[in-house]
C-alpha cells in the first residue's frame, strides 16, 4: 500500500512515473536490458537525455540563448561550482541570507571569493524575505545568489531580486516546476532533482550562454559548465538512470497542465493547509502570510512536547515524514507536485483528530 509521503527530499514521486519505470525496468524500448545497462554514449540514451532536455525547455520557455546541464554533486555541489565558474579572483559575489540553505551557500561560496551579504533576514528568526529594493547590489560583483523557496523554514519569494546588470542566480531545488517562473529574469538556475524533478544523484543547471567561458583555470573539469556545455553534460558518465527518470517526471509535469496546472494545484493544496493552521487555535506557522512556501509547511503545536507523538501517531496513519528539520523542530509538510489534494486533505483531518484529542 502506498502511503501519503511528506519528506523534503528525496519526496514523493508521481504514481505513473514509478510504474512505467517498473513496466521498463527489464526490457527498455525493445532492447533487451534496463536503461541503466545502455552506454551513455549509444543512441538509446543519448536520444532519451535529448528529449528530456527538450521537455525541460518547452515546460519552463527556456530561451534558446540558454544552455541546461545534468549534473552530478546535487545544489550543493553549485555552492562552490557557482564562484569558480562566474566569479574571477578578487571579484565579489552578493548574496540574500533568508535561510539555512542560503547560509549554506554564503559558507561554501567564502572558500572561493570574498562575499557581501546584502541582505539577512536571520533577526526575525528567517520568517520574512527582505523587501524588493531595500537591498544594494553592488555593480561590480560576479553575481547576486538567492534561494527562492527555502525547504527548511518554508518561506519562498514572491517576487525575483532586482539585480540591475548584475547576473542573478537562483537556487530552485525546491520550487523548480511547482508554478510559472521567469528564467529570463537570471543569468543561472539550478536546482536538486530530488524534491520536485525525480529522484536524487542529478542537478539541473540552465545557464546563460554569455556567462560560460569564465570558469578559473582550477574548476574540476566535471563542474566546468563550459566544458560541460560543449560535451552535452558527458564529460563524464551522467547519472543515467536519474536523467531518464526526470525525464518520465517531466512528461507528467505535461500531462498534468505543465506549470500552470502545477501552480493550480498547489496553490489549491498549500491554501488547505495554511488555511486550517491559522484557524486552527492549536497549530501555527511563524512565516509572514505573503512569502509562505507553496512546497514546505513547517508548524508547531501548543504543546511541543507532543511533537513525537504526533509524528509517530501520524506515521500509523500512513502520513510519513512529518518530523520538522532537525535545526528548527516542530513539524514539516512538505507538498510538492507529486503530493495529490488528498494528501493534504488528509493530513488535515489529521491534525484536527489530534487537535481535539490533545489540545
Ligand atoms: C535540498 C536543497 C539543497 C541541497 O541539495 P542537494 O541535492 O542535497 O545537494 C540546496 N538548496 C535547496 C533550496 C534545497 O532544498
Amino acid at each position: 500500500m502506498r502511503v501519503y509521503n511528506f519528506s523534503a527530499g528525496p519526496a514523493m514521486l508521481p504514481e505513473s512515473v514509478l510504474e512505467r519505470a517498473q513496466a521498463e525496468m527489464l526490457d527498455w524500448q525493445g532492447t533487451g536490458m534496463s536503461v541503466m545497462e545502455h552506454s551513455h554514449r549509444g543512441k538509446w540514451f543519448v536520444e532519451c537525455a535529448a528529449q528530456a532536455e527538450a521537455k525541460l525547455r518547452e515546460i519552463m520557455s527556456i530561451p534558446d540563448n540558454y544552455k541546461c546541464l545534468f549534473l552530478q554533486g546535487g545544489a550543493y555541489g553549485m555552492f562552490s561550482a557557482l564562484p569558480l565558474n562566474l566569479s574571477a579572483p578578487g571579484q565579489k559575489i552578493d548574496l540574500l541570507a533568508t535561510g539555512d540553505w542560503s547560509k549554506k551557500a554564503i559558507k561554501e561560496a567564502k572558500k572561493y571569493a570574498e562575499v557581501n551579504v546584502v541582505a539577512d533576514t536571520s533577526e526575525g528568526g528567517f520568517t520574512d524575505v527582505p523587501k524588493q529594493g531595500s537591498f544594494e547590489v553592488d555593480k561590480d560583483a560576479a553575481y547576486l545568489h538567492y534561494c527562492t523557496n527555502e525547504t527548511i523554514r518554508g518561506l519562498e519569494f514572491n517576487y525575483i531580486p532586482e539585480s540591475g546588470d548584475v547576473p542573478l542566480v537562483a537556487d530552485l531545488s525546491s520550487t523548480i516546476l511547482s508554478r510559472p517562473f521567469d528564467v529570463e529574469k537570471h543569468g543561472v538556475i539550478f536546482a536538486g532533482a530530488q524534491k520536485n524533478m525525480g529522484p536524487s544523484g542529478i542537478v539541473v543547471v540552465i545557464i546563460r550562454d554569455d556567462l560560460l567561458e569564465k570558469a578559473r583555470p582550477e574548476t574540476p573539469s566535471v563542474w566546468d559548465f563550459t566544458q560541460q556545455a560543449a560535451a552535452d553534460s558527458m564529460l563524464n558518465t551522467p547519472p543515467t538512470f536519474s536523467w531518464y527518470l526526470l525525464g518520465l517526471t517531466l512528461d507528467w509535469v505535461r500531462e498534468n497542465g505543465g506549470l500552470e496546472g502545477m501552480a493550480k494545484r498547489n496553490k489549491a493544496k498549500a491554501d488547505a493547509l495554511y488555511s486550517y493552521i491559522d484557524g486552527s487555535g492549536y497549530y501555527s506557522n511563524p512565516v509572514a502570510p505573503e512569502v509562505r512556501s507553496w512546497m514546505n509547511v513547517p508548524f508547531l503545536q501548543k504543546n511541543p512536547d507532543l511533537d513525537k507523538q504526533f509524528v509517530a501517531e501520524a506515521a500509523a496513519a500512513g502520513l510519513m515524514n512529518l518530523a520538522g528539520h532537525r535545526s528548527v523542530g516542530g513539524m514539516r509538510a512538505s507538498i510538492y507536485n507529486a503530493m495529490p489534494l488528498e494528501g493534504v486533505n488528509a493530513l488535515v483531518d489529521f491534525m484536527k483528530d489530534f487537535a481535539q484529542k490533545n489540545g
